[in-house]
């Protein structure tokens, strides 16, 4: 048996069979080092990002000192975004697949009360939510933390750069001050110490190095001399890696916008993300990025936070990002749970300086290299491999992902290999099939029947 084997820790039976059943075969370095400690009962704080397997940490520290049979509130995990909320609350889910009966609900804002309020008066054990719509159900009295037993702040540095520390004390005033906290955060600057300093109790700090970036993650620096240089460079890297997904970063909303458009005229399936988005626009953005319908995601810092997308093939930073720290998340996205990723930045003389701050956590300083061939822009731009079609039903309607398969594939249908990811809105859902059967697809749906009805169904087009 070896250090890392999930074996060694003091886990149910049943959350180690289930571990194993999800290909969890070793510890990640964040589940090492404080998977111990947090079972324990201590408090921890640990430095680690997404993508470094924190939120299995967290989760099964939760699971393992749960009790099913009490309906109240044990744990409270508090996240920087909806997409951070959705992604741990599924996360947990999976985690706590072998164990009867758990219920995790999500309190996150720009959804409706109504359901929230139920789902809390059905009783749940764990709640994910973000700080601003936490508080606003204390406001009307719909939560009671009293008997909470773990608190944590996940990603709490984001949290604290997107202005919650004002909501994050109201909210610590209304739990037991005897609780176990957890502290997770990518990075660790005077503001988290003293937040730290204040809520937890002899916190153990444990911090995974950076060391994986540079293992797992390729780096190369491009130089460019102006902005028309800058695009043709961004077009030349897609050209010459083919990556089926890559998120392009831009330093302002204008540019996201202005590159995404230009990449979509030159024939690349390429879409923005930025803050003026509606949040319909966003969700539906994001699906097409995370089920194949769209190759190329161009995007702010701050839109691409708690983004949950598996497997990126590359980051392309079209400017260098203002900090290193915001480099390294940026970059963090590619080469994920073990595989190798590539990022690629571009840069021209006025930003030397930056690419020199961002090099100092790169072994060894790596030169700029010449740009791919011209020649690359007579290939053809980077298409989708998928696409994505609308259904008018959702949850409301009682559809599952089931339903939505079992239509498409049954009688004279596509083949199940055809069909991507399938997400499941209130009242609508997004399906990803594969482009040379959608003709055939839109045509299955549009017959058949789910849960016994016929929704409307229509492509999503590029
Ligand atoms: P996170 O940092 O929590 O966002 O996790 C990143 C990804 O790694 C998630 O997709 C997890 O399902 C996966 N993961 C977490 N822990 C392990 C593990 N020990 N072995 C393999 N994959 C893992």
């Amino acid at each position: 048996m070896s250090p890392t084997d999930f074996s060694t820790l003091n886990l149910s039976a049943k959350l180690l069979k289930n571990l194993s059943s999800l290909g969890y075969e070793k510890m990640t370095a964040i589940q090492a080092q404080s998977l111990p400690h947090i079972l324990a009962g201590k408090d921890v704080i640990a430095q680690g990002k997404t993508g470094s397997g924190k939120t299995a940490a967290f989760g099964l520290g939760i699971l393992q000192k749960l009790d099913v049979k009490n309906f109240q509130v044990q744990s409270l995990v508090l996240c920087p975004t909806r997409e951070l909320a959705d992604q741990v609350a599924k996360e947990i889910r999976r985690l706590a697949r072998s164990i009867n009966n758990i219920k995790v609900s999500t309190l996150c804002g720009g959804m409706p009360f109504g359901p929230q309020i139920s789902s809390l008066q059905s009783g749940a054990h764990i709640i994910v939510g973000t700080p601003g719509r936490i508080e606003d159900h204390f406001s009307k009295n719909t939560l009671n933390l009293d008997t909470l037993t773990t608190l944590v702040l996940d990603e709490a540095d984001r949290m604290l750069d997107m202005g919650f520390q004002k909501s994050l004390d109201i909210i610590l005033r209304k739990m037991p001050a005897k609780r176990q906290t957890l502290l997770f955060s990518a990075t660790y600057p005077k503001q988290i110490q003293s937040i730290a300093k204040r809520i937890m109790v002899n916190p153990v700090l444990v911090q995974v190095t950076s060391t994986h970036d540079n293992a797992t993650i390729e780096q190369h620096f491009y130089k460019v001399t102006d902005d028309k240089n800058r695009l043709t460079a961004l077009m030349l890297i897609l050209l010459q890696n083919r990556p089926g997904s890559a998120l392009v970063f831009c330093n302002t909303k204008k540019e996201t916008k202005a590159v995404a458009e230009q990449l979509y005229n030159y024939g690349f399936s390429a879409l923005a993300l930025h803050g003026d988005l509606e949040q319909y626009d966003r969700d539906q953005t994001l699906v097409r990025f995370a089920n194949k319908s769209t190759a190329i995601l161009v995007a702010t810092d701050v839109a691409a936070r708690g983004l949950d997308i598996d497997a990126l093939d590359a980051v392309i930073n079209y400017q260098i990002a203002h900090d290193s720290e915001i480099h390294i998340h940026r970059i963090g996205r590619t080469g994920r749970a073990g595989s190798k990723g590539a990022a690629y930045s571009l840069y021209s003389d006025r930003e030397a300086h930056k690419v020199a701050l961002v090099e100092s956590n790169v072994d060894p300083i790596l030169d700029a290299e010449p740009l791919p061939s011209h020649s690359l822009l007579d290939t053809q731009p980077i298409q989708a491999q998928m696409a994505t079609i609308k259904i008018a039903g959702g949850k409301k309607h009682k559809v599952r992902p089931g339903d939505i398969l079992g239509a498409l594939t049954g009688k004279q249908g596509i083949a199940g290999k055809q069909v991507g990811k399938i997400n499941i809105f209130d009242t609508w859902s997004y399906v990803a099939i594969n482009r040379d059967v959608i003709r055939a697809a839109l045509k299955k749906l549009g017959q058949g029947q789910l849960k016994g009805r016929s929704f409307r169904v229509r492509l999503i087009r590029d």
